[in-house]
C-alpha cells in the first residue's frame, strides 16, 4: 500500500494506492484523485517548464512547456535535449519550438510571445 497526496485540487485529499489489488485507490474524493493515485504508480507524468535559447530578439531565453505532462522518468532527458536547442525571434504563445519530444508525441511550446 502506498500513501499519497492527491495534487488535483486545494483539498488533498489522502490517497491509499493498493499495489497488490490492482492499484485500487482509497481516500480520493471525486475520479481526479483516482485516476492521479493510480498514473503516479504505474506512469507517473509531468508537465515540463522550462526555457531555451532565443536568438535575434531581445532576450536570450525563451520560458516553454510540453503542451501536455510526459513521463517524469523523461524528464531530465527532455531537458538535456532542449538544452541544445536554440529558436529564433520572434515567438508566439503556444508555437511549437520542438515536435515529439524524445518521441512521446508531445511537442514543446513558448509560453510567452517575443519579438
Ligand atoms: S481526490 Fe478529488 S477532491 Fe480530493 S484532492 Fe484530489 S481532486 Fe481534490
Amino acid at each position: 500500500m502506498t500513501e499519497l497526496i492527491c495534487i488535483g485540487c486545494p483539498r488533498g485529499c489522502h490517497l491509499h494506492v493498493d499495489e497488490e489489488n490492482d492499484y485500487k485507490v482509497t481516500g480520493n474524493s471525486c475520479n481526479i484523485g483516482a485516476e492521479y493515485g493510480r498514473n503516479e504508480l504505474i506512469n507517473p507524468t509531468r508537465t515540463l517548464t522550462t526555457t531555451i535559447r532565443l536568438s535575434g530578439g531581445n532576450h536570450h531565453s525563451l520560458p516553454v512547456r510540453s503542451a501536455h505532462p510526459i513521463p517524469k522518468k523523461l524528464l531530465f532527458e527532455a531537458m538535456e535535449v532542449l538544452n541544445h536547442r536554440e529558436v529564433k525571434a520572434p515567438v508566439k504563445c503556444g508555437d511549437v519550438v520542438y515536435a515529439d519530444i524524445l518521441n512521446t508525441g508531445i511537442d514543446i511550446v513558448a509560453t510567452r510571445d517575443l519579438d
